[in-house]
Parts: C-alpha cells; sequence; structure tokens
C-alpha cells in the first residue's frame, strides 16, 4: 500500500502527463445502462427494508435489517423524499442499488413482500446478492465503452453473459451463487481495463490504491490518470485537483471537496461516489453523470469534515474494490 499523503503537499513528478481526454464513448455506456438505473417506481422499497442502518450523521434513526423504515409509505415510496438531507437522512441519498431493487421485484419474485409476506425474509435475502452482480454489470458495461480496453473486450462481454444469466436465476440459485469468486474473476478484468485506459496517461501516474487518504490536502493535485482503486478520501480536499482519468473505484469519496476539481473521463466513478462528495459550480463532471442538486455554487473547504470525524456509512452490501 503507497504511504498515505495526509498532511503532504500534492503530489508532483508527473508533469510531463499530456491532456488526458475523455476515453469512454458515452453514448454506448449510457444505452446499455439504463437497466441498472435505480428505478424506485418499480422497486418494493428494498433497501428501505432489507438493510440496516444506525442512528448517526448519515441517518436520524436506527433500523434492523428485515424492518421497513418508518418513512417507507404503503406505496413503497419515501414520505420524506423531497427532504432526506434536512430530514437527518442523507445516507439515503448515497446509495445506489444499480437496479438491483426493481429486478428482485419485478423479475425475481413479481409479488411484493407486504403481498406475500412469506417470501419477505428471502426477498431481503436476494436483495444484496443482485445489488453486487448489478453494479458488476455496472462497471463491465463502462469497460464496453472505452474503447482503450478493446483488446479484452470479448472477455468484458463473455462476462457480462455470464453475469446476467446468473441475475435471471431463482431464489435459491441466487442465494447459491459464490459473490466472492465471481467478483474476484470481474475484478481482473476490470484491473486490466484500468491499466489499458490509464496508459494514455503517460506511464508515471500516481499510484494510491487503497490508500488512507482521510482529510488529506490535494488541493490542486495532478492526479490525471491515478490509481485510486478502493482509496479512503474521506473529507480529503481536492479543490482544484486534476482527477482526469482516475481510476476511482469504489474510493470513499465522503465529504470529499471536489470544487473545481476535474473528473473528466474518469473511470468506474459512480453517481452514488459523487452525491457522497462535496463538489461546486465549476466541478468538471463526466457527461455520464449528474451534479447533486446539494452542491452549493462555491466549495467551501472549511465546511468539509476533518479526518476521524467521517460520517458513518450505511451498511452496503458491497465490498470495497482494490
Ligand atoms: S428515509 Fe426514505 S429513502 Fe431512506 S430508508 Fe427511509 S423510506 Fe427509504
Amino acid at each position: 500500500m503507497p504511504e498515505p499523503l495526509t498532511g503532504r503537499a500534492a503530489p508532483t513528478g508527473h508533469k510531463e502527463i499530456k491532456h488526458v481526454p475523455d476515453t469512454h464513448d458515452h453514448a454506448r455506456s449510457g444505452g446499455d445502462r439504463l437497466a441498472l438505473r435505480a428505478d424506485c417506481a418499480s422497486c418494493f422499497g428494498l433497501c428501505c427494508v432489507a438493510l440496516p442502518f444506525a442512528a448517526s450523521a448519515d441517518f436520524a434513526i436506527s433500523k434492523d435489517a428485515g424492518r421497513p423504515c418508518p418513512n417507507l409509505q404503503s406505496d413503497f415510496r419515501c414520505g420524506i423524499h423531497s427532504r432526506l438531507r434536512d430530514s437527518g437522512f442523507p445516507g439515503c441519498t448515497v446509495f445506489d442499488c444499480f437496479g438491483a431493487g426493481q429486478k428482485v421485484s419485478q423479475v425475481t419474485f413479481g409479488r411484493s413482500w407486504r403481498d406475500e409476506p412469506d417470501t419477505a425474509a428471502r426477498m431481503f435475502e436476494v436483495f444484496p446478492v443482485m445489488r453486487h452482480l448489478h453494479e458488476l454489470l455496472w462497471y463491465l458495461h463502462e469497460a464496453l465503452s472505452l474503447p482503450a480496453a478493446r483488446p479484452i473486450h470479448s472477455e468484458v462481454r463473455g462476462a457480462i453473459d455470464e453475469t446476467e444469466r446468473l441475475t435471471m436465476g431463482t431464489p435459491g440459485e441466487l442465494l447459491d451463487v459464490d459473490v466472492a469468486a465471481h467478483r474476484e474473476k470481474v475484478n481482473v478484468l476490470l484491473l486490466r481495463t484500468s491499466e489499458l485506459a490509464r496508459a494514455g496517461a503517460g506511464g508515471r501516474a500516481p499510484d494510491h490504491r487503497g490508500a488512507d487518504l482521510i482529510g488529506a490536502r490535494l488541493r490542486k493535485a495532478d492526479l490525471r490518470g491515478a490509481n485510486l482503486r478502493g482509496a479512503y478520501l474521506i473529507g480529503a480536499d481536492l479543490t482544484g485537483a486534476d482527477l482526469r482519468g482516475a481510476d476511482l473505484i469504489g474510493a470513499d469519496l465522503r465529504g470529499a471537496g471536489l470544487g473545481g476539481a476535474d473528473l473528466t473521463g474518469c473511470l468506474f466513478l459512480t453517481q452514488a461516489q459523487l452525491n457522497a462528495a462535496r463538489g461546486d459550480a465549476a466541478t468538471v463532471l463526466p457527461p455520464s453523470l449528474t451534479r447533486p442538486a446539494h452542491w452549493p455554487e462555491h466549495w467551501q473547504a472549511e465546511a468539509a469534515p476533518t479526518a476521524g470525524r467521517a460520517p458513518a456509512r450505511r451498511p452496503r452490501s458491497r465490498e470495497r474494490r482494490r
């Protein structure tokens, strides 16, 4: 694991890296990933029932797994959806099921846990499995949108086919899936994708895979093509940082200051990661992602949480990817 940069100046020594273009074929990645975007209207509110959470800066209350959140309405919609942050539930705005909720609701089961209480426990067990698989599909489709990864596109397509086949299993078959083994297999492809895509950054991009960068001062850091897989960037000050072409898969960006940062062409960056960070109107986003509504016009670094005061994480079914 590389040495943490916490408290040090922005890294130097890779100034020779030239412009890093956005390497994604966005028309392709957007079209193929529509089914992997959460459609809450087609879901039985699974993330609001199946998952537990603890009272913290992210959640106003504690809730056990399998118990419906008191804010979940009879139509499976959230009663405080438009004011989640103001109501003490910012953790709900940074969760993404990658479309697993509607798949389990409409394809795997078809009837809700309220209509068929006997199936509820099984449905709640299947949901995290499906989420794992859909998250992998999300990343694999992104890999397919990267022309630089063309040498392994046939293997990526094979992994997509296999993963999609797994998602179509019965509840019993889904619960038998060796998720860890499948993730490991897919991760090999994602790592190779990252290497191929970042090779264009000059070969001397910084490697901070899995690094502890909590609260790090990385203002205006040159992180073009950096490997930030699974890095802990909680509360880091990345104001004005150049993150073009960086691999951010699984990076923890909670409370990270991204005001004015350039995220063009970032690899494997998700909307949930962005929602958990703090950017502003000057943050340059990849075309496939949306500027979170709660971001201010101008980011104030002083408002970022300091190291050691990280918000609590909603228990998720995903492992950190490195
Ligand atoms: S507050 Fe709303 S979005 Fe969050 S768990 Fe409860 S019902 Fe779901």
